[in-house]
């Protein structure tokens, strides 16, 4: 089984170490570089981006991660991981930084602005059997998206429609919302495959 990491700085890291061991991952915990040297792949989780991304440098993870996503490694980015992914984030706090994976500008907290969470069916191209039913959570939107971005999955009704929620670039993959807060692994199990992939 691939083995996939779940970055454990904050945010809720437990919900997808269960969903990627169900997915058929050896899934644990990255919090020191030496246990990211061990990892096939890496989720980073839903919480606070702003957190996240103090604490990445508090435990000095900014480097090997920047270093391994450059080298290829899958990365799965939820809601703040997706944030952590983006190559702009707007209405960001001026010294949060993230990873610049993904060649998109996100805007955080962006439905937000209407209400705080919702729930809504999302599509995910690639990922069989019907809608998700996307959780969201404060969560941020993709309002650009750069040549080598695939667009994934967009919400479908609602004062939302059309915005984007779902994207891949290579062997990086991003929600706004969280899969790992149903009982759904089919998210997952399509990151692991990735990570299978990879290796
Ligand atoms: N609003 C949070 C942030 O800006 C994301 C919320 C979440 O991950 N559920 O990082």
């Amino acid at each position: 089984a691939p083995t996939v990491g779940v970055l454990a700085l904050q945010g809720d890291v437990r919900e997808h170490v269960t969903a990627l061991a169900a997915a058929g991952a050896d899934a644990r915990p990255v919090r020191r570089p030496v246990e990211l040297d061990a990892v096939d792949g890496l989720v980073i989780p839903g919480g606070e981006s702003t957190t996240i991304s103090k604490l990445v440098d508090v435990f000095e993870l900014r480097e090997p991660i920047d270093k391994r996503i450059a080298g290829g490694m899958p990365v799965y980015g939820s809601c703040a991981g997706m944030i952590m992914l983006a190559g702009e984030v707007l209405d960001g706090r001026p010294d949060q930084r993230g990873f610049a994976g993904i060649e998109m500008t996100v805007r955080r907290n962006a439905f937000g602005r209407q209400v705080d969470s919702f729930e809504a069916p999302v599509e995910v191209t690639g990922v069989e059997g019907g809608p998700f039913h996307a959780v969201f959570i404060r969560a941020p939107w993709v309002e650009r998206v750069g040549d080598g971005v695939e667009v994934l999955g967009r919400v479908t009704d609602g004062p939302a429609t059309d915005r984007i929620v779902a994207v891949r670039q290579g062997n990086l993959l991003a929600t706004s919302f969280h899969p790992e807060l149903t009982g759904d692994r089919r998210l997952h199990a399509y990151f692991v495959e990735l990570v299978r992939a990879a290796a």
